[in-house]
């Protein structure tokens, strides 16, 4: 049987994303990105978000490798004390001496981590891969789910104030329900419509 190399993750090119794949063994790493990176929800990973999750995935397989065993979270957290600018130096220290005294090669490691610039460039050169902007459909959807949080946020804050108040007998009145009606009145032909309507039907009849 001939050696498969399709599955390895990396080897698709040569950049410093491609080499530290095919180091580390990081499998499925070129899915990930791009899947990640072109996810048409706010769920998206900007470059830098993809870059903190290449640098970890390398953080981990370290820790594989001096066959270390870690906690859920406890890779993010030692990538944050290696690399978070909130983090103090004395922080950086100990943590840095901890990972030496355990065997694990920090120099090397923090000289394989990626910048979002090197993803980048890994995703649109080696990858080919690029941002589609959004279709129209996607971007109403997108704003009839904002405007209905919105809506909900409106009237459940109305909601509550005006159970407020009665509560404190500055305002009377009997159970009630709150409704958010929000209208667009197009300025050329004065007509009005509900914004739910004007979406639906994609813009004014005049
Ligand atoms: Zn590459
Ligand atoms: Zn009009």
């Amino acid at each position: 049987m001939s050696e498969s190399s399709t599955e390895e993750a990396g080897v698709s090119c040569g950049c410093k994303v491609g080499r530290i794949g095919s180091r580390y063994d990081l499998d499925g790493l070129d899915d990930e990105l791009v899947r990640y990176w072109t996810d048409r929800t706010d769920e998206r990973y900007s470059t830098r978000d993809l870059a903190e999750h290449v640098n970890q995935r390398v953080l981990q397989a370290a820790l594989d490798d001096a066959g270390l065993q870690y906690k859920d979270g406890e890779i993010e957290n030692t990538y944050r004390l290696l690399t978070g600018e909130d983090v103090s130096s004395g922080t950086r220290v100990q943590t840095r001496k901890e990972l030496e005294r355990d065997s694990v090669p920090v120099d090397e490691i923090e000289g394989d981590f990626v910048s979002h610039q090197t993803v980048y460039n890994h995703l649109t050169n080696c990858l080919e891969a690029s941002l589609d902007s959004p279709s129209d459909e996607e971007r109403l959807e997108r704003s009839r789910d904002k405007l209905g949080a919105l809506r909900n946020r409106t009237a459940a804050v109305t909601e509550d104030t005006v159970a407020q108040l009665d509560r404190n007998d500055v305002l009377d009145v009997g159970e009630f329900d709150v409704l958010v009606n929000v209208t667009v009145t197009c300025k050329d032909c004065r007509q009005q419509y509900t914004i739910r309507d004007l979406l639906e039907q994609g813009g004014c009849e005049c």
